[in-house]
């Protein structure tokens, strides 16, 4: 399956009802290192074909081994994988920083803590129960927990592995088989998490790797009639085909898309713990994560000098090549990320924000070829402007005067998005009071980013549907069955 083919590292299978297969569509396709320009892998790419083998597969394993198995069994299953996954964590954060560009640290950091969500997933698998309802008299009646059936997950290529954990750590929790599809930058981690569960002894079929392109695997994924459910983390412009293209069968949807989180800062917080979390979440992968505060909202006394602070950090980011140790951001992921983050850089510009920090491509030395850009700060950006507005997924933080509660919750409201926010205060009161009123999925209060297993995640407004983590993850998979059973065989 994996082999050196010349300078490349080839990924030549796809992983289908438990066997490495060759692709029946599609062929090989190059994938980019980030860092050099340069192709690093040749993955197998598969098409629709190779889809309905892994809907096929996928569909047999859930009516068959996998819908028999009880709950604590799936949870051994879980668990062993869990125990493999932290064995190999840092061999997969390697191909991810190679595959995506993210600084090694941060990867390592990230897939680090994966096995967590196998199991604590695996502990809830075994408790998947209903209630007894009160009826009548002659009637007992009670709901089951079912699993959906077959899940489509298809993932984005910022977080590949983070964002394919979220979704079958759940899925096989809740008795549900997968087919997972990829992001066509960054498909290498999929298949190594297949070596790992087959390692693990999951039976063949429960969950299955196609990687491919979006416009063909992914739309055969959406619309194929033999999948019960679509858990998808993107763009919004591509969830809305896919609700299109998925609707003949009224399969149910999970959206994670993307954000444009207010990071609130008022003038009585610690500034300077403020400003650490500020900057770290603005330049955190890149720049390229749904959950980044890129509209820091500060008050007015404090705004001159955390501008100071933002720029002073800024200057201190140490861009670099992914796999060095001391790198803090690599390159954006792939060339049209990094088209789409420099033309943002000239859009707030031209609409009169001013460039305190960076604004534009690294290419000194080593960094020559690679997709790498200067972390970015505007300061006396409007609300209104498009670098506020728009999903911007590059380094690039956009810093918002405001004055008092009030004008705040305002802006920080004033957006298409929901998913995450930050706020930094040291009045308890205010605390509540704000985020009560932030309509995002996710508030934190005088820290940032700070993501559990435990903690559902997911977005108000066009952020998504849904929730990831917590125990709110289990409903994505499961549908509740009531059964009503009369004592007497009486009617009503
Ligand atoms: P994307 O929507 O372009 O692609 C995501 C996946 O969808 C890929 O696997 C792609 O191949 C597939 N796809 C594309 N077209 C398809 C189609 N017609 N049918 C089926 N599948 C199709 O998103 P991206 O650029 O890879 O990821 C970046 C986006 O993801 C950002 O908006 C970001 O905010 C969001 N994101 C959200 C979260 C979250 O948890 N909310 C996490 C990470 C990323």
């Amino acid at each position: 399956m994996r082999a050196p083919a010349g300078s490349l590292v080839r990924y030549d299978r796809l992983f289908v009802g438990g066997e490495w297969v060759a692709p029946l569509d599609g062929g090989l396709v190059e994938s980019i290192d980030p860092a050099t320009g340069l192709p690093w892998a040749e993955v197998g790419f598969g098409g629709p074909r190779d889809i309905d083998r892994a809907v096929a597969a996928a569909r047999e394993a859930f009516e068959g081994p996998w819908r028999r198995m009880p709950g604590w069994e799936r949870a051994a299953l879980l668990r062993r994988l869990a125990d493999l996954y932290r064995e190999h964590a840092g061999e997969m954060a390697v191909l991810e920083s190679r595959d995506s560009g993210r600084a090694i640290r941060e990867a390592r950091a990230d897939l680090g803590a994966h096995h967590h969500w196998y199991q604590w997933f695996a502990s809830l698998a075994d408790k998947i129960s209903g209630r007894t309802i009160p009826m009548d008299d002659t009637v007992h009646c009670f709901t089951t927990r079912v699993p959906v059936g077959v899940v489509g997950a298809i993932t984005p290529w910022n977080a590949p592995m983070l964002t394919t954990t979220w979704k079958v750590a759940p899925a096989l929790a809740a008795g549900c088989t997968v087919v997972l599809k990829p992001a066509e930058q960054t498909p290498v981690t999929a298949l190594e998490l297949a070596r790992l569960i087959e390692k693990a002894g999951f039976p063949p079929g429960v969950f299955n790797v196609v990687p491919g392109y979006g416009r063909d695997a992914g739309a055969r994924l959406v619309a194929h009639p033999g999948v019960d459910k679509i858990a998808f983390t993107g763009e919004g412009r591509t969830a809305k085909t896919i609700l299109r293209n998925g609707a003949d069968n009224l399969k149910r949807f999970s959206f994670e898309l993307g954000g444009k989180a207010p990071h609130i800062i008022f003038a009585d917080a610690d500034v300077d713990q403020a400003v650490n979390a500020a900057t770290s979440s603005a330049w955190a992968v890149c720049g390229q994560s749904c959950a980044l505060g890129s509209r820091v909202l500060v008050e007015r006394p404090i705004y001159d000098r955390v501008v100071a602070a933002f720029a002073e950090r800024a200057r201190k980011v140490r861009v670099g090549m992914p796999l060095d140790e001391t790198t803090h951001m690599g390159p954006q992921a792939h060339a049209e990320q990094l088209d789409k983050t420099l033309s943002y850089i000239k859009i707030g510009r031209s609409e009169g924000a001013e460039l305190i920090a960076g604004g534009g491509r690294l290419t000194d030395g080593p960094l020559a070829n690679g997709y790498f850009v200067a972390p970015t700060v505007f300061a006396n950006v409007a609300n209104e402007m498009r670098i506020a507005r728009e999903e911007i997924f590059g380094p690039v933080a956009a810093l918002i005067p405001f004055s008092g509660e009030e004008e705040a919750v305002a802006i920080a409201n004033d957006t298409t998005y929901g998913l995450t926010a930050g706020l930094w205060t040291r009045d308890v009161g205010r605390a509540h009071r704000v985020s009560a009123r932030i309509q995002a999925g996710i508030v934190w209060v005088n820290t940032y980013r700070y993501i559990r297993w435990s903690t559902p995640y997911g977005g108000f407004k066009a952020s998504g549907w849904g929730r990831e983590n917590g125990l709110e993850a289990l409903d994505n998979f499961l549908e509740t069955r009531t059964t009503v059973v009369s004592t007497t065989g009486q009617f009503p």
